[in-house]
């Protein structure tokens, strides 16, 4: 349930609402809007009796959340969340472009790749430390050390930087170097991970699981959101199908789903999904024409000696002309968007941040 206040309640009046709320052993989250404030009700084991509630000094609706996540879904939020990642603001009509290698190899090898994307037009730097392989024989990252590039990286070139946790063991010390923790797409539904994640003060990127309908991912983002963290980026990496001329498919029309159903900002990552470079360009130019918030595209200057996905790592001249071929894709979008999304009282003017 959602109780949604009246525009003029005072803090007092909210402050018993959440009082009363707790009183019937439930735990209520206070969500300011705009225009005013809605306090959630969470752990209810069945229907909250809405006409107590109704009754309360200060509250305007009681509104049932159909829904079973509810601080991630547009009931509880109809304005779109923004997440501010250092000075770039992810999810307000901006299209938020992120870059990097796969994995973080040497200092010299993120600074290249790090000071062509910058160049290019990105915004955030990516780069994995602690990697997730298949193969236990692969490169697993630098771990600690590639941190530390990456904070090198943050320090030289001005770009905040994403980078994944892969466990809980590494959460703490992740979190101290990132700006943007990821999630990836094989931990989407390790609870215990989402948990340490709720309570992180950075911002979480969560990929959608490797084949994770959507209703399970944004159940994923309810466990981060309801651990306290509000700042959850939404990523699109496709899903495992039983097609074989990309590695996995792109599922597009999960953007247009997830804007409806969810305030969260969501971006799309290519690379993942094709697994091939070729498909990697193409694909980047549907996710700013679907309306994604923003890209996470794998760049690398010698993807043929990269330790991990360079089969999928544009060159950096091949960045380079991806970023001015979506500039227009995205000017065209963005009334469009617009409109489409008219019933929603959220996006307002996208413009590409530079
Ligand atoms: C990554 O982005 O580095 C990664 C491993 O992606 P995914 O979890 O989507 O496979
Ligand atoms: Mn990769």
């Amino acid at each position: 349930m959602l109780i949604v206040m009246d525009r003029k309640a005072a803090p007092g009046e909210v402050d018993s609402v959440v009082a009363a709320i707790e009183s019937r052993g439930y735990v209520a989250r206070p969500i300011p809007g705009g225009e005013r404030v809605a306090i959630c009700v969470l752990h209810n084991k069945g229907p909250v009796d809405a006409s107590y509630f109704l009754g309360l000094s200060g509250v305007k609706e009681a509104i049932p959340v159909t829904h079973p996540y509810k601080l991630v879904s547009r009931e509880s939020q109809p304005e779109d969340t923004v997440v501010q990642v250092g000075d770039v603001s992810l999810g307000n009509g901006n299209l938020t472009i992120i870059a990097g290698p796969c994995a973080i190899e040497s200092e010299e090898q993120a600074l290249t790749i790090a000071r062509c994307v910058k160049s290019a037009g990105a915004h955030i730097f990516r780069g994995g430390a602690f990697k997730p392989r298949t193969s236990p024989y692969a490169f697993q990252g630098l771990g600690e050390e590639g941190l530390r590039i990456l904070a090198k990286v943050r320090e030289k070139t001005g770009m905040p930087v994403v980078t994944e946790a892969i466990d809980r063991e590494v959460f703490d010390l992740v979190e101290t170097y990132a700006d943007v923790v990821q999630i990836g797409a094989r931990n989407m539904q390790n609870f215990s991970l989402l948990r340490r994640a709720g309570r992180s003060v950075k911002p979480i990127m969560l990929k959608r699981g490797l084949s994770a309908t959507i209703q399970e991912w944004l159940m994923a983002a309810e466990y981060i959101m309801e651990g306290g963290n509000s700042q959850v980026i939404l990523c699109e990496r496709g899903v495992r199908t039983f097609a074989d001329h990309s590695r996995n498919t792109l599922d597009l029309s999960s953007v247009p789903v997830v804007q409806k159903e969810s305030h969260l900002p969501i971006i799309v990552d290519p690379s993942h999904a094709a697994g091939r470079r070729a498909q990697v360009t193409p694909l980047s130019r549907a996710a700013v024409a679907v309306g994604a918030h923003g890209i996470m595209v794998e760049v690398h200057h010698a993807p043929e000696s990269a330790l991990s996905d360079g089969a999928q790592s544009l060159y950096p001249h091949q960045f380079e002309l991806l970023c001015r071929e979506i500039e227009p894709i995205f000017g065209v979008v963005r009334p469009q968007s617009h409109q489409m999304q008219d019933d929603l009282p959220t996006l307002a003017g996208r413009r590409l941040a530079r």
